[in-house]
């Protein structure tokens, strides 16, 4: 589905792109009821790109009332599987169609290299749709096993208006992950992009509509998280919240459910995956360029970023030397030229954060081996160097806490349980990797280490068919693959007597 792209002047179509920023409710474009916006910065250069809607509660309202009555009404929970799916197709393939405005959107807003946005989040963006679109009429429900007085159906329902919060480090994909099944499902939904990245989701909901999906059923409305995102987490009239955000956040959505209409809450959050070699593997420097490549992608700004990577004290030296060769391939660019690497941190605020850990890193004792500098400062950005630390302990706040930068924490280790209880002393479990030729260990290893995914000898592998989502506080439920249609679905049981 991934279409090659001519070479495009992506400063000039930037300089020329005049985003609008108004809501989505009911298959219209409207300002905030109130008339604020905000203003939405590139972190490239620090340009105001468009202003958006702040939109607030009454907005949110106005929304969760339209996905309601489209919901009710049927027009598009009752269209059969086959319809709803030839609507998503359509949807997928217009987005494909759109791929050079919503990757420029996309880069501006967040400050990937446009290359990544190009392709990477699109396709897959487009993708995700396009395979909850596929599967949907092919998914069948049960009937029981019981005696033959009786037949009990077990059947799945769309559970009505979903409301999606989304963070902003792969806008469009994680706005995909929630859309994807709760869409072919029938449901309504409502999307709160996050204010640091709110572009992409509105024009994301003016192609489905364009590609035949009913008034009210995808509405977006921008705003701050504290104003909208809270007002749809507690309104009355959502049945559930796909969130995808940090723990912090993702703990009020389960006070917010719990103040409100105990909403279903399911959180996909935050995460300090671990990264093991053992000094059995024999070839450090793949494991290094695997390591240097997963963390530092997307500027280090993703949940499950390998960030703390632990190495056997035998090949520690080695490791630490092959990792410091990959770091200069990793140096941030201007995003818009094709071939930056890396590209800016999302705002000032996380450029503020992510140099706040790296002086908490010296300060605590931890050696800088690589990076460690804010560089670009004249292009008005928030570029940071990709960086690592080696002599880490896991009581360091680069060990414990979720930088979501460039930053990368070794731990030397001396045995295989040392590395086990290290890596499971987390309060995060969303991914892990294990670097081992021995099949025993290996299994040992994967098995004993408490995350959502674990790799083996790898960390590059995903795919729409699998689960993704995180044990202890990396949330629970999963977003793709087919267990994402439990989220959105209500399980029902029919009995019916036969006489
Ligand atoms: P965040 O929690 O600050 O914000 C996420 C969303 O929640 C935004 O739309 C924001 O506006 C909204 N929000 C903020 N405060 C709110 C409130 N009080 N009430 C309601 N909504 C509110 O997270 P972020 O900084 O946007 O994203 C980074 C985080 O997302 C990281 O922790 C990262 O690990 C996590 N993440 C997790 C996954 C996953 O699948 N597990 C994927 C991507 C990102």
């Amino acid at each position: 589905m991934n279409r090659p792209t001519a070479p495009r002047d992506w400063a000039a179509l930037a300089a020329a792109c005049q985003p609008d920023g108004r809501l989505l409710i009911d298959g219209e474009r409207r300002s905030a009821a109130a008339g604020d916006t905000f203003a939405c910065i590139s972190p490239i250069d620090g340009r105001t790109i468009a202003q958006v809607a702040r939109g607030q509660a009454t907005d949110i309202d106005a929304a969760v009332r339209s996905a309601r009555r489209a919901f009710d009404d049927g027009r598009w929970a009752h269209k059969p599987p086959a319809v709803r799916k030839k609507v998503l197709l359509r949807f997928a393939e217009k987005i494909l169609a759109a791929k050079d405005e919503l990757a420029l959107l996309e880069t501006l807003d967040m400050g990937k290299p446009i290359q990544h946005s190009l392709g990477v989040d699109v396709p897959s963006a487009a993708r995700c749709i396009a395979w909850y679109a596929e599967a949907v009429d092919k998914v069948y429900d049960e009937i029981a096993p019981t005696a033959r007085s009786a037949l009990a159906l077990i059947t799945r329902e769309p559970m009505g208006v979903i409301g999606a919060v989304v963070p902003w480090n792969y806008p469009m994909i994680m706005s995909a992950w929630k859309l994807g099944p709760a869409l072919a499902t029938g449901n309504s939904v409502v999307l709160k992009p996050s204010e640091k990245s709110p572009l992409t989701a509105l024009r994301l909901a003016e192609l489905a509509i364009e590609a035949g999906l009913p008034e009210g059923v995808f509405n977006v409305v921008t705003g701050y998280g504290h104003e909208a995102g809270e007002a749809l987490a507690l309104h009355m009239d959502v049945d559930a919240i796909g969130f995808t955000g940090s723990t912090r956040v993702g703990r009020k959505m389960l006070e917010y459910a719990g103040r409100s209409n105990l909403k279903r809450v399911y959180n996909e959050l935050g995460g300090k995956s671990a990264f093991v070699v053992f000094d059995d593997f024999n070839d450090i420097a793949r494991a290094a360029s695997t390591v240097a490549g997963s963390m530092f992608f997307n500027q280090g700004e993703s949940c499950n970023a390998p960030s703390r990577v632990l190495v056997q004290d035998r090949v520690a030296d080695e490791f630490i030397a092959a990792v410091t060769a990959e770091v200069p391939k990793y140096q941030p660019g201007d995003p818009l030229t094709g071939s930056a690497p890396m590209g800016a941190l999302v705002d000032d605020g996380q450029l503020r954060t992510v140099l706040g850990y790296i002086d908490a890193g010296h300060t605590e004792g931890a050696r800088l081996v690589a990076g460690g500098r804010q560089v670009r400062g004249d292009s008005g950005g928030y570029f940071v160097e990709p960086t690592v630390f080696d002599g880490v302990t896991n009581q360091m706040r680069i060990a414990r806490e979720e930088i979501f930068g460039p930053v990368m924490s070794v731990i030397r280790f001396k045995t295989e349980a040392e590395a086990i209880a290290i890596a499971n002393d987390s309060p995060y479990g969303l991914q892990a990797s294990v670097w081992s030729h021995q099949i025993d260990r290996a299994h040992r290893t994967a098995r004993a280490l408490r995350a959502g995914t674990v790799h083996v000898n790898q960390y590059d592998e995903d795919d729409i068919t699998v689960p993704f989502g995180g044990f202890k506080q990396s949330g629970n439920g999963r977003d793709k693959s087919l267990h994402a249609f439990d989220k959105y679905t209500e399980l029902k049981t029919t009995w019916i007597r036969i006489d």
